[in-house]
């Protein structure tokens, strides 16, 4: 506790590359640079080739790996007195190594199709095309329908987004290990969660949109030829926009000045989906009345930007669809007001 509390809060402060000085601003622009070279341009493929890589893709995922392993490793020293730490950064890393970059990698090399266990629709958008699922082995292709579709927002339901959003995926797990050094500056004003909600839910009806419009193609572009076109170019600006400029370039490469969950909180589709399953769901987080003494850890270690001490001195337990149960806010409080739990009652309250 020591480490990570009121001390852990005064020294962020005075360190420039955690409170937007002059180092900031540098490593978000290298940071920004890199992404720019690695979704427009080719400058790292050679390198790729050189260590045996198939792609400049499996370079970054190699990177995204050390860069995982490195930051859980801070952060373990800093919080890993709590079980729930150690397991979830533990899972998540392990996910990232072994799912989300060893195995893509060795399944093609042993006749198998190149596949990504850990990411669904509509984080992973072209997953459920028809052409997707019909060149998966039938295996796949029901994992890939079951998982997306039923699997995660019935998890959500039961047990929140954060057995997603947490413990698997990839982008949140960046965010928990290399992204964790700036928690603290993601926005908690108002104006900011209304943008979330815009925002977010937005980025889901489009996805939605743009999964039928692509999955329409075939059937309609030889009676509508325009149509094939409109497919195509609908494809490319979520692919730019979404897939390339919010989710790297802001969402990553901004992280030393915005915060390690731009991406997740105001862009990402599947977490306005599983968001929605966990406002309505069974997880919340139960406030012990009359304890709060307002210091404001929970508020500034919160990654989403939640006021939760708000809650917490109006005696207020809550559901958001935002929280990724990341359980910092539980684990920095000094008087253990707060408590995830998967049991909240039907009808709660919820913003
Ligand atoms: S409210 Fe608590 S558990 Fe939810 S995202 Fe914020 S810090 Fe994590
Ligand atoms: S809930 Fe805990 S951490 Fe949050 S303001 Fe109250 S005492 Fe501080």
């Amino acid at each position: 506790m020591h480490a990570q509390g009121q001390d852990g809060l005064l020294s962020t402060w005075r360190s420039s590359l955690r409170s937007r000085g002059l180092w900031a601003y540098g490593l978000a622009l290298v940071l920004v640079a890199f992404y720019i070279d690695l979704y427009w341009f080719d400058h790292f493929q050679p390198l790729a080739e050189a260590l045996g890589l198939r792609s400049k893709w499996f370079l970054y995922g190699a990177l995204y790996s050390v860069a995982m392993v490195g930051g859980g490793l801070r952060y373990l020293r800093l919080h890993g007195n709590s079980r729930y730490n150690r397991w979830r950064i533990g899972v998540n890393v392990g996910v990232q190594v072994l799912l989300a970059f060893a195995l893509p990698f060795v399944m093609p090399l042993l006749g198998g199709v190149e596949f990504y266990p850990s990411y669904f629709w509509p984080l992973k958008w072209d997953l459920l095309l028809p052409d997707t699922l019909w060149q998966l082995p039938l295996y796949l292709a029901v994992y890939a329908l079951v998982g997306s579709l039923l699997l995660s927002p019935v998890l959500a339901f039961l047990i929140g987004k954060r057995w997603y959003c947490s413990w698997i995926c990839g982008c949140g797990g960046l965010a928990n290990t290399f992204g964790d050094p700036w928690r603290h500056l993601t926005a908690s004003s108002t104006r900011s969660w209304r943008f979330e909600k815009v925002a977010v839910h937005s980025v889901l009806v489009l996805v939605v949109l743009m999964t039928a419009i692509v999955s329409l193609k075939s059937t309609l572009s030889p009676s509508l030829p325009a149509f094939a076109g409109f497919a195509d170019q609908t494809k490319q600006i979520y692919g730019f926009l979404i897939g390339s400029v919010l989710a790297g370039v802001v969402g990553t490469g901004l992280y030393p000045l915005l915060g390690p969950r731009v991406w997740c909180r105001n862009f990402c589709p599947m977490a306005a989906m599983l968001g929605l399953a966990q406002k309505v769901g069974r997880f919340w987080i139960r406030v012990k009345p009359d304890m709060c003494i307002s210091c404001g850890n929970c508020t500034a270690y919160c990654e989403m930007g939640i006021d939760v001490r708000a809650y917490a001195q109006t005696n207020r337990s809550f559901t958001r669809a935002s929280c990724v149960g990341c359980g910092m806010c539980a684990h920095v409080c000094p008087r253990g007001v707060l408590k995830l739990e998967n049991g909240a009652p039907v009808g709660l309250r919820t913003d």
